[in-house]
This record gives structure tokens, sequence and C-alpha cells, in this order.
């Protein structure tokens, strides 16, 4: 129930109560005052009418008193009045006129003990006061001695008189009296709750305005404006919270503002400035911890490791793929997979510009359009792909799958916060990406663009220690041209440069990812060709072998020359445990292979090694 609805209701009450009060009050009163009335009315009849009758006495004319008698009771409220003598003055003076006989028990009652009698006889029509006076003999009674006419004693009961009073007046005029109060009091009810209404209920809008006000801050949205008619401190309380809010409208916009602009992208929706101030500020904290943490990384995977941890348990994501994509060659790399298989068809690898994610640079969600990408492997799936473009060099593409369109709408509304952390990482990458390059630079020979002895000697040791702790294999092989030399005299330099490139080319054609080609000396060539079996490994030296040996190559004036290689392969670790054994061994095989007329393939065999063990 309203407030006001309340206060009128009380005050309703109150004053229903009040006027019942008044009225009992006003009606027992009323009652016995015209009882009161009545009996003094009766006392003043019966001295008149005893004085009446001693006049008429001494005046030797008490025959005429009936006359006089009607006179009295003329009067309106008088119903009936008649007198009654006593024993003694029937004895002294005779019975009288009929009507002075005794009428009734009360006349005789009176007569006998001298006590006045009254009796209220209330009928559905009127009400009747019947009152009996007696009259007694004294010396005081008027100017006469009641004595000197009346053989009786001082005290004597002489008569009585008896008055019907009709008293029904008094019912309806109390009756109209208490409908007059009761309708003074309905007007005093009705003009005190229109005043009360007319004054509260400015006051009681004014409440609802506060409240609704105060209701939509707490939502965060100090738009409201409040308003209302009461004047002063109403009227100072409106203009005070206008004020405020105006206020506070303004300091969290220019907050909200202010955060923003320390945050790529808007991580909340929220309507609440409060509420978004707060996100973002968190927001801000988390991501200026991660961006601590990954400047002192060591590598661009040491990052990328980190951006994976942020992923998989800041934002809980268990189904996703994280790729890195070089700009120039479009070949995409697989950085990580939370599980089995990537959804994307393998030839996204080799050409990244089939991702649609990469080649649009936008979001792409599966939920916008059926088939939205249609080189994605996994069409019962849902899917949001995110590109980010690092440098001119490099991109990245998070692929996040979901099995349901609740789960990946879920995760939309967290993509803006996500991109805001890998935006945040986004110098950090930048700058491994530098370094990388330029360690590739330095350890990369720049005319094949195979790896050269440096990067051997640098990070073999780091390759074979993560080969031992998973158990993986190499085959080593050692390359050289046979009679190269030969070429530079004849041809020169300038052909025997095309001759390894060329062969450099072979190399590259025939070996997989994860295989390390690496140009050793002049026209020397080391490969580690990673877990192949023997029979795999000699195969690929044979595809080498044959690929190099079936080039024509072009030396001017229309002549054209044919080279072979011979190759020579060990064993990681079944020929040797360390790696620079291997090559050591490999290095004997392609000696073998050149003492005995070159052109071929050996294996290494431990026979073949007559040097010291080191
Ligand atoms: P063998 O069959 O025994 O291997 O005979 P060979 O003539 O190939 O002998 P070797 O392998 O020792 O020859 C190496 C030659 O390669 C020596 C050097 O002049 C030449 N060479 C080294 N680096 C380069 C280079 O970058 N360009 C060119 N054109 N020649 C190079
Ligand atoms: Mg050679
Ligand atoms: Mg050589």
């Amino acid at each position: 129930m309203q407030t006001k609805s309340k206060l009128l209701l009380i005050v309703s009450f109150m004053l229903l109560g009040l006027a019942v009060a008044t009225i009992i009050n006003v009606s027992l009163n009323f009652r016995e005052y015209s009882i009161n009335s009545a009996i003094e009315k009766s006392k003043m009849a019966a001295n008149i009418v005893r004085d009446g009758l001693t006049a008429h006495m001494v005046n030797g004319v008490m025959d005429k008193r009936q006359y006089f008698l009607d006179q009295i009771s003329t009067n309106r409220s008088i119903k009936s009045l008649w007198i009654v003598r006593s024993e003694n003055v029937i004895q002294q003076y005779g019975d009288g006129f009929h009507s002075e006989s005794v009428r009734d028990a009360i006349d005789s009652q009176v007569l006998k003990t001298g006590n006045v009698l009254q009796q209220i006889t209330e009928e559905t029509e009127n009400i009747l006061l019947r009152i009996t006076i007696p009259y007694k003999a004294d010396v005081t009674s008027g100017t006469s001695n009641c004595l000197n006419c009346h053989d009786v004693k001082m005290g004597d009961t002489l008569g009585a008189v008896s008055m019907e009073f009709d008293i029904s007046a008094m019912r309806s005029s109390g009756f109209f009296t208490i409908l007059k109060i009761l309708g003074i009091n309905l007007l005093f009810i009705i003009v005190a709750l229109f005043l009360i209404n007319y004054y509260v209920t400015p006051y009681m809008k004014l409440f609802t305005n506060l409240q609704t006000g105060i209701k939509k801050a707490y939502r965060g949205d100090f738009t409201h404006t409040f308003s209302t008619t009461v004047k002063g401190d109403g009227k100072s309380i409106v203009d005070q919270m206008n004020t405020l809010f105006r206020k506070m409208q303004e300091t969290f916009g220019d907050i909200k503002y202010n955060l923003a602009t320390f945050i790529p992208q808007g991580c909340t929706s929220s309507s609440d400035p409060l509420y978004e101030a707060k996100t973002i500020i968190s927001e801000l904290s988390d991501i200026y911890k991660f961006k601590k943490t990954i400047e002192l990384d060591l590598t661009k995977n040491d990052v990328y490791s980190r951006i994976i941890d942020v992923l998989k348990f800041k934002y809980q994501l268990s189904h996703f793929a994280f790729y890195e994509i070089n700009n120039t060659t479009m070949e995409r790399k697989l950085i990580y997979i939370s599980h089995g298989e990537s959804i994307c068809h393998e030839f996204i690898n080799k050409d990244s510009s089939l991702c649609r994610a990469y080649r649009t640079k936008t979001d792409v969600i599966s939920t916008e359009f059926v088939n939205l990408c249609q080189t994605c492997n996994a069409k019962e799936l849902k899917y949001i792909c995110i590109p980010f473009t690092i440098n001119d060099d490099a991109s990245l593409v998070l692929s996040i799958t979901t099995n349901t369109e609740a789960e990946l709408n879920k995760i939309s509304m967290q993509a803006t916060s996500i991109k805001n952390y890998i935006e945040a990482a986004k110098p950090v990458i930048e700058s491994k990406l530098l370094m990388d390059k330029l360690r590739d630079t330095s350890l990369r020979d720049g005319m094949t663009g195979l790896y050269n002895r440096r990067f051997l000697e640098e990070f073999i040791d780091q390759v074979m220690s993560q080969a031992s702790r998973s158990k993986d294999t190499y085959s080593v092989m050692m390359l050289d041209v046979d009679f190269f030399k030969m070429v530079n005299d004849t041809y020169g330099h300038d052909v025997g440069d095309k001759v390894i490139v060329a062969l450099a080319g072979v190399i590259k054609e025939n070996i997989r990812e994860s295989d390390l080609a690496i140009r050793y000396g002049g026209e020397e060539f080391v490969l580690m060709l990673h877990n192949a079996n023997d029979e795999g490994s000699l195969k690929v030296a044979q595809k080498i072998h044959s690929g190099f040996g079936n080039l024509i190559f072009d030396v001017g004036v229309g002549e054209t020359m044919q080279k072979t290689i011979s190759i020579g392969i060990a064993k990681f670790p079944s020929d040797g445990d360390s790696i620079w054994k291997c090559i050591k061994y490999a290095d004997t095989a392609l000696y073998s292979a050149k003492n005995t007329g070159r052109n071929k393939i050996v294996e290494f065999k431990a026979e073949m090694f007559s040097g010291e063990e080191f």
C-alpha cells in the first residue's frame, strides 16, 4: 500500500473514532439533560400548583381549582396533570372532585411515604416521564401556614401532584443532534483528507521521484532529472540532487573516456559507468601485469605460451588453435592446438590467403552465415577465428571452437577482451620477431637460404637435448659435389655458385619442415632428417642424389653440364651418441664414397672409422 494511502487511512480512522466518541458522549449527556430538565420543570409546576391551590383555599374559591389546573396543563410538554388528596384532607374536606382520587400505585405510594417518585416509560412512538411530588404540611410554604386550615401535624402529607411529561421530542432532537454532529464530523473528515491529500501529494511525488532517481543511480544511470512542486526545503533538495547527479554523470563519463584511451577495445558494454570504470581498471591492471611479464620473456615462443595460458586459464578456453602466418611466404605455422585436429583444411598451411579471417582481417563467426569459412573442415562445430596483424612480416590467427551456439556467443562477448591482451603483446612479439629475423640472418647462408655452420654450432646442443628427452632420432647426411673445383676452374665462380644454389633447391624440395639443412662448407651440406627410419632416409638421399644428377646446367655458349654428388649417412643415436660424432661418421662415409668412385650414397659402418673416438 502506498504511504499516502496509509496516511489517509490512519487519519480517517482517527477522525471517525473521534466522531463516534463525541456522538456517544453527546447522546448520553443529552438524555440525562432532558430528563433532569423535565424533572426541574415538574418541580416548578408542582410548586405553582401548591401555591395556586393555597391561594384558592385562602380566597375561598377552592371550587374553581380545576380551571386553574387545566390552565397549567395546557403547557405543551405536560401531557396530563392531576392532584390527589391524602386521607387526612379527605377526612377533613371530603373526597373532592372525582379526578382527584388516587389513580395508581405511584399515587398511593407517594401519599404513604411522602417521597417523590418518578418513572420513565419508553414506547415505540413516545417517551413519558411520570413524576409524583407530595405536598407536606409546613409553615414556610409560601406566606401561609398549612396548619391554619388543615387538622394535621407538621410534615404530614396533604396530597400529591402527578404529572406526565412527553419527552419524545428529546429523542428526536437527540437523533438530529447526533446526525448534525455526524455530518459535521464527516465534513471535517473530508476537508481534513482533502487538505492532507493536497499538502502531502507533492511530497509523495517528490519522494517517488527521488526513489526513481536513486534506483537508476544504483544501476549506474545518473541521467535522471529531479523535479518537484514543493517549495522551500523540497525545492532545495531537488536542486542539490540535480547538481550532484550532473557532476556524477560528467565525472564518470570522463573517467570512462580517459580509461578507454588506455585500452584499445572497449571491454565492457555495461551502461553503468561505475561498473564500467571498475571493469576497465581491472582489465588494465591485468593487461599491465601481463605486459610486464612478457617483456621479460626471452623468446617469442615464451610470449606465445603466455598468451596460450591466458586463453586457457583466464578465459577458460578449452578448444582452440593458435597460428602464426608468414606474410611473405603465406605459410601458416601451428603454434598451439588444445585438441587433436585443426578445423582448417591442411592446404591452408601452405597458402594462408585461403584463411578467411587472415584474408579479410575480420573476425569470422560461424553463426553469421551458413558455411561462412569454406576452408573449414568441421561443419558440425561452431567457431570464431580472430586475426591479428603483428607487422609486415607476421600475423596471428586464433581459432576457437565450441559445440554449442550459446558457448560461442559467450566467447564472442569475450573476443574484445582477448584482443586487448594480444594487442598488448603485439609490440613484444614484434620485437621478438625482429630479433629472430636478425638472428636468423646471422644463422643463415645468404646464397642458399639454408642454415649456416654457425647455426649448427649454436643450436645443435639445444636440438640434441630436446631429441634425447623425446627419444627422437636423426639421420645425419653429408653431401658434397663431385669435382666441383673443376666447375669453378672451367666455367668460372658464377656457374659454380649456380650449382651450389641448385643443389640447395633440390635439398629443400626433398626434406620436411622438421628436418634441418645446413650449408656446412663451400659445396658441402649437412642434412639432419628428423625421426626418419633407415629406409626413409636412404630414399630421401636417393631422391636428392638423382634430383641433382638430373639437373642440366647451362654454362653459356650453347654448352651444358651435369654434375653428381656423393652422400655419406650416419644415424643418431645408433651410430653415434652425439650429433658431432654422427657428422664425423657421415663425413667418413662421404670420404668412403669419394674414394670408391664418387656419385654414390654410402652408409656409415663402424669399420670405416679408424680415427680416435671423441
Ligand atoms: P671432390 O670430388 O673430391 O669433392 O673434389 P672437388 O673438386 O669438389 O673438391 P672440393 O670439394 O675440396 O672442392 C671445394 C671447392 O669449392 C673449393 C672452392 O674453390 C670451391 N668453393 C667453395 N665455396 C665456393 C663458393 O661459394 N662458390 C664457388 N663457386 N666455389 C666455391
Ligand atoms: Mg667436392
Ligand atoms: Mg668439398
